[in-house]
């Protein structure tokens, strides 16, 4: 299902001839991998009425949100309003009671497990890095490609030079070509962070999730990863749960789409300072 390691990594190539793109009379173009997401329509995810119960207790309810292609959206909202249930449900680790969750035009994600999930291009960053620390950077960034079977039976052969070069990218995308033969032990948190990260580009990820990701970061480490996003921006689509309000502006600047979400719905969408001035948002969120 996944692109085959040795075409040029889109993430710094121009699209190649596997690529093909389809135009609409708006001008508007979008890339289609055959076999991979369709985003013919724009939309990376669709999210249309989702609820999910846990014992009775709506944790999602008639929750609907979608996010473009290349969009990098911010989701803010207080604790238990349902943005980690909400990833749960795009990564297939939570099943919705009701609704519909689409990556793409066409993958339902409630008829796909979660390998499946991760294996159409979704990637997640956990809270807690995620690090084999006993190993180096490179080879951490080395290992992270280990899924995939035909590289899997590389390790025992070569590194191949596109491998070699995607490794390369990754490392100078997380700014850690210093540290490349460090061990991941000896990182600081935010550079591994960083690091894994880098892990999840490795598998080419065309929606990325983050859940808080600048928790327990210093004020420097937690500007490095705002950077680090918006470097990605074009590579994949983000979504970005985080409480911080100056490193959600960072990634939202002024035109940058912000969802507040409480109580297991959109409470409001906009720019980050369209919604920090909504009533219903002060009040249950930004105001207390
Ligand atoms: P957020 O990430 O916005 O803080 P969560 O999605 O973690 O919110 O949680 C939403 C609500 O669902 C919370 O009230 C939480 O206690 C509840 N919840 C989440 N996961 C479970 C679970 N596995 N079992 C029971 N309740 C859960
Ligand atoms: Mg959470």
């Amino acid at each position: 299902m996944r692109p085959d390691y040795d075409i040029a990594w889109q993430m710094t190539d121009a699209p190649d001839a596997s690529v093909t793109v389809s135009g609409d009379t708006t001008g508007m173009s979008h890339l289609v991998v055959p076999g991979e997401i369709d985003t013919s329509h724009g939309l990376i995810l669709y999210l249309e009425n989702i609820s999910v119960s846990f014992d009775g207790f709506r944790a999602l309810n008639d929750l609907s949100l979608s996010i473009k292609t290349d969009e990098l959206r911010c989701i803010i909202g207080p604790n238990g309003a349902g943005k980690t249930t909400m990833m749960d449900v795009v990564t297939g680790k939570t099943r919705p009671d009701t609704g519909r969750a689409f990556l793409g035009q066409t993958l339902d994600l409630t008829r796909l497990d979660e390998p499946a999930i991760a294996q159409a291009g979704v990637g997640r960053k956990f809270q807690k890095p995620t690090v084999f620390e006993h190993h180096s950077v490179w080879e951490n960034l080395e290992l992270a490609c280990a899924g995939d079977k035909r590289w899997f039976r590389a390790l025992w052969a070569i590194l191949t030079p596109a491998m070699r070069r995607r490794i390369e990218e990754v490392l100078a995308l997380t700014h850690l070509e210093r540290q490349a033969r460090v061990l991941a032990a000896q990182l600081s948190h935010g550079q591994k962070q960083r690091l894994e990260i880098g892990m999840l580009l490795m598998q080419q990820p065309q929606l990325l999730l983050l859940d808080e990701p600048a928790a327990g970061m210093t004020d420097e480490e937690t500007a490095q990863l705002a950077e680090l996003l918006n470097r990605l921006r074009g590579h994949c689509s983000m979504m970005v749960v985080e409480h911080d309000m100056a490193f959600v502006a960072s990634l939202a600047g002024d035109t940058g789409l912000v969802t507040v979400m409480a109580e297991g719905r959109v409470l409001a969408e906009g720019t980050l300072d369209a919604v920090q001035r909504d009533e219903r948002v002060i009040e249950s969120y930004l105001g207390r």
